[in-house]
């Protein structure tokens, strides 16, 4: 893993100083991928795009504020950036506060919070935590579930996974199928049988839906074409013009495109 440069933010309430690193490049070997679109790499971290301000308690979009490290690489850094602490992912109850403050001031940007939190309740269930941690909690889950399916746009394959998803977890197996029986895709059809499988099952809850120890799946699994590198912006790109070698679309990452 190469790190890119790092950014420094300020928060424009209370001044105080925060940064947050990226990835320049990263030798992945595959990563988990979840049935709800997650996509684990142990060699590249999350990308991080709604934070807390440690000092002050607010929320902010860490791409509308401006990055003022500009002379990236320059040496010596400067000692009260080096002072400053990281930028935080926020926590399930921080997320849903955030849309209670009324942080998502369009539709894209609530899906994203509301797809964090989807995220982080199924990262208990794949972490083998408890699901819920009350009554109260699990309302809060199924709400936040339906306003994210709603939100969704069916149009977009991705997105329509993620709507069939939901109605798993949710319970409505046989809605479920249906909608993952619209999809015809050639780069993602070899998902579809594992969501069919799990609702016949009548498990709602998400899995893990490759072997990261077996390379990824080509669009047509043809023994000639070398297993491809994930390459994130491959991922994140809905670009149609993609030949064989390219690696598949994961039904994940519209994170940047939300974010447009
Ligand atoms: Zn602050």
């Amino acid at each position: 893993m190469i790190l890119g440069p790092t950014s420094v933010y300020k928060c424009p309430k209370c001044g105080n100083l925060f940064k947050n690193s990226s990835v320049k490049s990263s030798f992945s070997m595959g990563g988990f991928l979840y049935s709800d679109g997650q996509l684990i790499e142990s060699m590249a971290p999350k990308s991080l795009t709604l934070t807390k301000c440690q000092k002050c308690n607010t929320y902010l979009w860490l791409n509308k504020l401006e990055d003022i490290n500009t002379k990236k690489w320059q040496h010596p850094i400067k000692p009260e950036w080096r002072k400053a602490d990281f930028a935080k992912f926020l926590t399930i109850e921080e997320n849903f506060d955030a849309l209670k403050q009324g942080i998502a001031e369009n539709k894209d940007e609530e899906k994203y919070i509301r797809k964090q939190i989807w995220w982080e309740y199924n990262d208990r269930k794949s972490e083998n935590q408890k699901m819920f941690i009350d009554e109260n909690d699990e309302l809060m889950w199924r709400e936040n579930c339906i306003a994210l399916s709603k939100l969704l746009n069916f149009n977009d394959t991705n997105q329509r996974i993620m709507i069939a998803e939901i109605n798993r977890n949710l319970g409505n197996f046989d809605k479920c199928i249906d909608i993952i029986n619209t999809i015809d895709d050639t780069e993602i059809n070899w998902v579809k049988e594992k969501y069919i499988t799990e609702c016949k099952k009548k498990n709602k809850w998400v899995i893990l839906l490759n072997n990261p120890m077996e390379s990824f799946p080509t669009r047509t699994n043809s023994p000639e074409v070398e297993s491809p590198e994930p390459d994130t912006d491959d991922i994140l790109s809905k670009d149609d013009t993609h030949t064989q070698e390219k690696p598949i679309k994961l039904p994940k990452l519209d994170i940047g495109r939300l974010m447009d």
